[in-house]
């Protein structure tokens, strides 16, 4: 809301400068709001990478299990495949048995087959009712209990056939015992096959489950992707207010520099080209001129940058023109000293005073007192030297105070 003024106020060129120095609060506020709201974001991302980890946790747990329902299958397996060797082997005794049955009757056969001879003979040697109701018989059995009635039949053969019957019967029996045995372990197959069958739904389940949350994951995933872009775009933002800020921060500076350099050049004195005063009122004599002169102190040719003007010690000094106190200082050679800027790079210079009057920074006019003459620093009497100095080059004095 706060941007959109902004933008809008911003179409006005003309208004637009005075505005952005109005909006100082505005673009504070802007900045801390659309951080807040990335801050949200990142919330929320935090809140989601939390749920990404859970789903990852909860996956962890159910591969876990999965591992572990796999493990105890694999053990159910081998111990199916136990059985089936088991049942295969009953299957093999079962068969043998059979053999051996087969061979049992083939022995009955064969004693049935001599004894029904050995009647025959009785019947055609003896009497006609015992042969005829022999042969009657309808089977063995019923045979031998016939045969209790005969007397004739020898005790050898029906022993004989008795033992051969009850050894088929002992191997029918041994042949049904192993047919039970095979049938309890192929129940025992069955049983073990369908527990096989539920573990594989689980696992098939818990891996649905897992798919589940694998997807729920992505969704996550897609989702901090958003928000991470989000993020960016409300970083693109936020720098651009930033950037915003610190260029009108600094327009502020350049502004408050501009104001404060105009302020200076209000203040700088400026040379109006008008005549200097002598600086010694009622003292015009000059002990030394402007030029190469010889030194009072060494007696050699030397560069004398002003003029020397003698007066009495407290004899006022002033300033031969209006301007600002930029130097006041003392020093070994030029004694207590004066420096003015008159601006345009007109400086005058007075040394050797007894006294200053004024201090660094002081404005004054043309004709205040400024110092008074006496003769400190590098001096052989009371006098004043006097400099004018253009652009850092000293000039003839005489070219300004006439
Ligand atoms: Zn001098």
């Amino acid at each position: 809301m706060k941007r959109f003024l902004f933008g809008s106020v911003c179409i006005l060129a003309l208004a637009c400068v005075i505005v952005v120095s109005d909006m100082v609060p505005l673009y504070a506020t802007s900045i801390q709001e659309e951080e807040s709201k990335k801050q949200e974001l990142e919330n929320n991302l935090e809140d989601i990478e939390g749920v990404i980890s859970n789903l990852e946790q909860y996956i962890d747990d159910e591969e876990a299990y999965i591992n572990q329902v796999d493990a105890e299958l694999t053990v159910l397996t081998d111990g199916i495949y136990d059985l089936q060797d088991q049942v295969k082997a009953k299957k093999k005794e079962i068969k043998a048995k059979k053999k051996e049955i087969k061979a049992a009757q083939a022995d009955i056969d064969v004693q049935y087959e001599s004894m029904k001879k050995r009647i025959q003979f009785m019947f055609e040697n003896g009497d006609a009712m015992y042969s005829q109701m022999i042969l009657g018989s309808e089977n063995v059995s019923d045979f031998l209990n016939r045969a209790e009635y005969i007397n004739e039949l020898t005790t050898y053969d029906r022993e004989q056939l008795t033992k051969l019957q009850k050894a088929k019967k002992k191997l029918n029996k041994q042949k049904k015992k192993l047919e039970n045995e095979q049938a309890s372990l192929e129940q025992l197959i069955a049983d073990e096959e369908k527990k096989r069958l539920d573990m594989e739904t689980l696992i098939a389940n818990k891996k649905e489950v897992v798919d589940g949350y694998t997807a729920d994951i992505s969704e996550q995933e897609a989702a901090a992707l958003e928000i991470q872009a989000e993020i960016e775009a409300q970083e693109a933002i936020i720098a651009e207010l930033v950037e915003l800020e610190r260029k009108r921060k600094e327009e502020e500076e350049r502004r408050r520099q501009e104001a404060l350099q105009q302020q200076q050049n209000a203040n700088l004195p400026q040379y109006d080209g008008g005549q200097f005063l002598w600086p010694v009122p009622g003292y015009y004599r000059i002990s030394s001129e402007y030029g190469t002169r010889s030194d009072p102190f060494t007696g050699l040719s030397a560069w004398h940058n002003g003029l020397d003007i003698p007066a009495p010690e407290g004899t006022p000094i002033i300033a031969a023109y209006s301007g600002e106190v930029i130097w006041a200082y003392h020093s070994s050679s030029a004694g207590n000293w004066i420096g003015i800027d008159h601006g345009d790079g007109i400086v005058t210079i007075y040394m050797h005073a007894s006294k200053l009057l004024v201090s660094e920074g002081d404005r004054v006019n043309a004709g205040d007192t400024i110092a008074l003459v006496g003769t400190t620093g590098r001096s052989t009497g009371n006098h004043l030297h006097f400099t004018v100095r253009v652009n850092g080059v000293d000039e003839n004095p005489h070219n300004y105070v006439g």
